[in-house]
Formats: C-alpha cells, structure tokens, sequence
C-alpha cells in the first residue's frame, strides 16, 4: 500500500500554485519566529481578509451572522479564526489546530553577566533540544520588554542584514578530549548555553569617584547596558518583565539543486499553522463553521493561558454562540461535541541516515503528501488521542474527493518513540480529532527541512476539510 510520490502528478498550473505558497511560507517563517509574532502577522493577513475583532462585537453587543467572519487572541499568543457557516453552531464547527510556539532558549529573568572581559546573557531553553546543535550559529534575539509605566518594547536584532548577530562559544577540538568522550545528551548543560552579546568594555576614569562601582567591577556589562538602554529606554531590572528569544538568525532557503524542499527554523509545527491559516482565509461560503486555532506552549505540554488546554478556546466559542443567537451552555457541549478536527502537527519524515528506528510501511515520507497519524502516543500508544476508524474513513473520503496527496505514518517505530500533540484536548469535548501535518527532517534542530510539496498538499487537504467534512 505505498503511497505516491506527489511531485509525478503536477500540472504546470499546480507547480506554479505550489511555487507561489512556498515563497509566500518562507516570507512568513522567516518573518516570523516567536509565538507573538506569528499571532500578530496571522491577525493582520486575517484583517485583510474582512475578519473583524471578536472582541470590537462583544463590546457593541453585534450580532453575528451566515458568513461573518471573526479573530480572538490570548495575551498575544493564541489565536482562534471563525468564519460562521450557513448552518447553526450546534451543528458543530470544523476546525484546524496547529501550534506557533517552536523550541528555542529564552533569556532568564536575570540574565546578564560579564566573565574574562565577555558580556553573556544566560538561558533557559524551551521545549526539547538537542543542546549541542545550537554552538557555533549566528542567533538572533526576539521577544518584548514590558516596563513598569506598562509600555511594553519590541526587540528583534540579529535579522537585518546590517545587524550584528550573536553566538555560543564552543570548545576547540584540541582542547576538547574530555569533552569528545562525554554523551551527546551531556556534552553541553542547561547552563552552558549562554548567548556571547559583547567584549567591549565601557571607559571609565579609575579616578573619577562619581562613577558606578557596578560598571567599575564589570565594564563590558555596563557597556552593553548603555546599548540597551540607549536603544530601547530599558535598564536592567526590565529583564525582570521580559520575554526575549534566542532563536537562529536568518532567512529560511529553498533546499536541494532541485529546490523542491525548505529549510529553516520554526517549521514545527509553523508548517502546519501556516497552511491552516491560509486555508482558513481562503474558503468561500462554507456550509459548517469554519475554525482555525493557532496556540502556544504546545513544547511545553499545551500548559498556561496560552497553551491547547487552555479555556480561551472554550471561552471564545461561548461567547460567539451568544452573539450568533445560540447562547446557553447546553447548545455549547452540543456544538463542540458535533465538531470535527484536523489537529495539525509535524511529523518526523524517514531519514535515511536514522531509517533504522522507522518501520518504512507506516513511517511519513517527505514529498508524499498531507500526513495523517491515526494515533501518536509513546510506546504502547500511551497518551494517544486515536481518532476512531469511522472518522479515518470520512477524512480519507474528503482528501480523495478533492485529489490529495496524502499518507499515514505513526511516530517511528513501536517501542522507539512517539509524541505528544494538542488533539487529545479538544477530543474531550467528545469531537472527532484526528493528528495530521507535514512531514519534517530534522524536528527540533535549529534548521529543520520540508517538503514543498507536502506544503501545498497540506494547504490543499485543509482547504478540503473545512469545506468538505
Ligand atoms: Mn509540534
Ligand atoms: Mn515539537
């Protein structure tokens, strides 16, 4: 049952539709690389797509009605789009889910200090990495600082070309025998990861009494504090309310002499909330609600106010069943329990470097087409949402109907892996989910690799599901 290989069936109309969605993709993960601004980005394409504030409705008490179109942020990180469809609420809503939130280092909340003439900011990273795979890269630092007056400042540095860039040292191989021999889990700590930001030291007259001892004892610190605090207003203590990013510095590439893949930062699960959003802002009159919810933490287990688990997707859902004129919590549990979901998440693509802890029958296959994952689950299914076989049967019949490339894969081998993803969340509700997404190599490294094509089939299969199931 081996799936095809979807570049063999594109007209030239299609290549250039698949062309066009992966630069317009590459713009948008290289644009965007934290949480923020991806949900500020989706919120401004949604805008210009007629998609109206919910919350500007709930204020002026306005009805919602067959064919308007909604958005609902949380603290500036999740985000839910609705596009209310010709038939009522209760009747459920069909629903793309996919997280903005990638693995990365964050700053601490004191985070400077200065050591042999260096000033470094210290982190603590985020979702899971493989820690040695981020020495040696030019990074880049994303994030806001909230001030006490509440004006809260926007940093991205490292991403114009005219920027500087920052960097974690690593050790030289002739002084790195004992490092060598260490596991690859051990060979660089938590607390190792500290982002190198200056060398230059702020001059200071030894003589001169005004002059702060702080800046006196640690003048390359003091120097890089009057940078900041020339740029963004900011002293040191607004590291405290700061939320500020490493991630790697630079644009994401086409990949391969053939140009058919991307490489770039961020993909998981930005692959998927990309395709999800455009398909969402695509669709014309569609007969059920259409939904899309973009959220963050899902590295972090789908905690928080921010995260899957949180009740902002319930919340927002209530409060558009009221002004939609189906308010009331019985008609609620109804409408979610008849909703339908295509919880979107990367997949890990065989690798022919790592083939041995796939089983090739039902492992995702870069270029093959949208990926389905009946179940994920760690070793024995554990923690799985397995999406029921009648659901499997519906979404194969919509990708088939409407000509999608797509495959099914589990999460490499039985007793080697698996995963966690936001569906089983929503199945709570009792709504059929089901885990589908694109196909990755590299899941979790600063540079991980797609498939053009799997984006187009995923850009396609979303579009076919919010109309079609
Ligand atoms: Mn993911
Ligand atoms: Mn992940």
């Amino acid at each position: 049952m081996e799936r095809e290989n979807a570049w063999k069936k594109y007209t030239d109309e299609q290549l250039e539709e698949l062309e066009a969605l992966s630069s317009e993709y590459i713009d948008f993960i290289s644009d965007n690389k934290t949480e923020r601004e991806c949900a500020a980005s989706a919120i401004e394409l949604a805008e210009a797509q007629g998609y109206k504030p919910l919350e500007k409705a709930i204020a002026k008490g306005h009805k919602l009605k067959t064919g308007d179109k909604v958005w609902a942020h949380t603290h500036g990180k999740a985000l839910i789009l609705l596009h209310i469809g010709s038939e009522p609420l209760e009747a459920g809503f069909n629903i793309l889910g996919a997280h903005i939130d990638s693995p990365r280092l964050d700053l601490k909340q004191n985070p400077l200090y200065e050591s042999t003439d260096f000033a470094l900011l210290d982190t603590h990273y985020y979702g899971g990495i493989k820690k040695y795979q981020w020495v040696t890269l030019p990074l880049a630092i994303h994030g806001v600082i909230a001030k006490k007056d509440g004006s809260v400042v926007k940093v991205n540095v490292g991403e114009d070309i005219s920027d500087p860039v920052f960097c974690i040292s690593d050790l030289l191989p002739h002084l790195g025998k004992d490092q060598m021999a260490k596991k690859a889990s051990e060979f660089i700590d938590g607390e190792g990861l500290d982002v190198l930001i200056g060398s230059r030291p702020l001059v200071i007259d030894e003589n001169d009494e005004g002059a702060d001892a702080e800046a006196k004892k640690s003048p390359v610190k003091a120097y890089a504090l009057q940078l900041l605090n020339e740029k963004y207003g900011i002293d040191e203590e607004d590291f405290l309310s700061a939320e500020l990013e490493i991630v790697p510095a630079g644009r994401a590439r086409e990949l391969g002499l053939d140009r058919s893949m991307v490489l770039g930062y961020g993909q998981d699960d930005r692959v998927c909330a990309y395709t999800s959003l455009v398909a969402q802002l695509a669709i014309k009159k569609p007969k059920r609600a259409a939904l899309t919810i973009l959220v963050d933490k899902e590295e972090i287990g789908s905690v928080g106010a921010t995260g899957m688990a949180s009740l902002f997707f319930e919340n927002t859902i209530a409060e558009v069943m009221e002004l939609a004129g189906e308010g009331g919590p019985l008609k609620l549990r109804r409408a979610l329990a008849n909703s339908k979901m295509l919880s979107s998440d990367v997949s890990a693509g065989i690798d022919p470097g790592y083939a041995n802890v796939f089983e090739p029958k039902n492992a995702a296959y870069l270029g093959r087409g949208l990926v389905f994952n009946k179940y994920t689950g760690a070793r024995g299914k554990s923690g799985s949402n397995d999406s029921s076989a009648e659901f499997v049967a519906e979404v194969r019949k919509v990708m088939d109907d409407a000509e999608i490339a797509f495959q099914t894969a589990e999460l490499g081998k039985v007793d080697a892996g698996g995963g966690g993803t936001i569906a089983y969340i929503p199945a709570k509700y009792d709504m059929d989910v089901i885990d589908s997404g694109v196909a990755v190599l590299s899941m979790h490294a600063p540079w991980e690799a797609t498939s053009k094509a799997d984006i187009y089939e995923a850009r396609r299969g979303y579009e076919a599901f919010l109309l079609n199931a």
